[in-house]
Order: structure tokens, then sequence, then C-alpha cells
């Protein structure tokens, strides 16, 4: 099996509870990237859930919201927080604790940290303070969305979110011309009308697939032209979560 090697590695730290299952103790000192559901809580995994478990802090981008979750699954955890406007001081608190040894679970509001998300500067920091980072794999937006669009997935340039100023969101839009692949972007409720919008006027051919509000009772997946969807989205106010997936003119074709 794949997956024997890194247990046998770290058996010698193994306690407890953990030696019966056979699973490996947390290293001392490691970031813990543990990604966690995007609305479905179902969606946390075990191992997920025993990291977080296990960790001697959890760091979270809003303590509020990770402490729901965590009381959904009875733990009860010491939290620090670190968000958009205090992460580069919060950063270097927390490598300072992991270079005390202290196995830390870092957590955002939902899906898998570092992916367009304050994650990713404390995963640079601690990386650049030598700490050991491990990803715990699970939900990611844009996987899932891409997973389940029909639209090519053998190649594709995830672009996040686009800048808010539009000469800028227009210049994104057009230096990926030449990008082979179905781009994805992430976009709030509030500029979904206007994404689409410049979607219409620089790729008008493009088959559009919008991803609502994925593993939550009102997922839906919608597809269409970008005019089309425009009209069609324009009927009602937007709410929730997209994930935006668009296969140029001509991607179809190179679909595998
Ligand atoms: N790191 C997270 C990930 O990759 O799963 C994404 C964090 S980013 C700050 C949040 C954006 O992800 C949202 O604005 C939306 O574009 C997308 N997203 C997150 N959850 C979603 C959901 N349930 N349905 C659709 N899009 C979602």
């Amino acid at each position: 099996m794949e997956n024997e090697e890194p247990m046998t590695e770290a058996a010698s730290t193994m306690s407890g509870a953990d030696v019966a299952l056979g699973l490996p103790a947390l290293r001392p000192g490691t970031l813990y990237l543990v990604a966690t559901p995007i609305g479905n809580l179902e969606d946390l995994t075990l191992r997920a859930l025993r990291v977080l478990k296990e960790c001697d802090a959890v760091a979270a981008e809003d303590t509020r919201h990770t402490g729901r979750l965590l009381k959904h699954f009875g733990i009860s955890k010491p939290m620090l927080s670190y968000f958009q406007f205090n992460e580069a001081a919060r950063s270097g608190q927390i490598v300072e604790r992991l270079r005390r040894g202290e196995r830390i679970a870092l957590v955002t509001d939902a899906g898998t940290p570092g992916i367009s998300d304050p994650g990713e500067r404390v995963v640079r920091a601690a990386l650049a303070g030598g700490c050991r980072v491990e990803p715990v794999p699970g939900p990611c937006a844009l996987v899932a969305a891409l997973s389940a669009s029909g639209l090519p997935a053998h190649e594709f340039h995830f672009m996040g979110f686009l800048a808010h100023k539009p000469g800028q969101r227009r210049r994104q839009l057009e230096e990926v011309k030449a990008v082979p692949g179905t781009l994805i972007l992430y976009e709030s409720p509030h500029r979904i009308l206007k994404l689409l919008a410049e979607l219409a006027e620089i790729y008008p051919e493009s088959k559009v697939v919008l991803a609502r509000e994925l593993t939550k009772k009102f997922e839906e997946f919608k597809a269409g032209r970008p005019a089309e969807l425009l009209a069609e989205m324009g009927k009602r106010p937007a709410q929730g979560e997209f994930v935006v997936l668009v296969a140029r003119e001509g991607e179809m074709l190179n679909a595998k």
C-alpha cells in the first residue's frame, strides 16, 4: 500500500489509542493544513477530525466560525486567530510556537487552506521559518466544481478571485486568452453579474458553468453562454457562493 511508509516512519512517536489503531501521532513542530467542509459537515475527513482533536492549538481565520465547527464535533481546543489584516504578525507567532514543538492545525473558514485565502501567507512564513508543513486534504471548492462541471478537466487554469478594479479585471481575463484549458474563478455574489457581463464581452462563445452553493441544500450547476446566464441570473438577486468555470471556444473539442 502506498501510504504504509509514512506510518512506519512515525511509528516511534505513536501513543495510546493511536497505537491500537495503527495511526501515527502528530509530529511536533508541524503546521497541519486541515481542509474543512465547504457546506456539508459530513465532508470533514476522519484524519482532519483526529488532527483537530490531537493538535496543541487551532489557528483559524475566524475563531467564532471555527469554534462552531469544533463544537459540532465535540472538540475543545485553544484557538488563535489570524486573518488578512494581522496575518503578518500572527504568522510570526505561529512560527515561534511551531519552533517550540507545538503541533498546530491551520484552518480557514471553509475548504483547503492556502487556496485563495489568508492561509497562503502563513504557509510561506512557516516554510521560511524552517518548519514542517503537512497537508490534510479534503474539500476544495474548485475541485468539487470542476469534477462535476462536465468541462474539460485534464488541463485547467485557476485564477482565484479577480481584482476589484474594472480595468484590471478585464486585463486579467484578456491575459489568459492564449492559456489552454478550462478557466476557473472564485466570485462573490456581489460581483457575479459583473463577471458574466465581462465574460460575455471577452469570451462570448464560451461555455460557462456556474457552480453555486456546492455541497449545500441549494447546490446548483447552471451551464450556458455567458450572455444567457447573465439574462437568467439578472432576474433575481444573486445569492450564495460561486465557482465560475469557463471553457473557451474549441476547448470542448479537446476534452478527452
Ligand atoms: N480555500 C477555499 C477552497 O479552495 O475551497 C476557498 C476560499 S475562498 C476565500 C472562498 C470562495 O470559494 C468563495 O467566494 C467561492 O467562490 C468559493 N466557494 C467556497 N465554498 C463554496 C461553495 N460551497 N460553493 C461554491 N463556491 C464556494
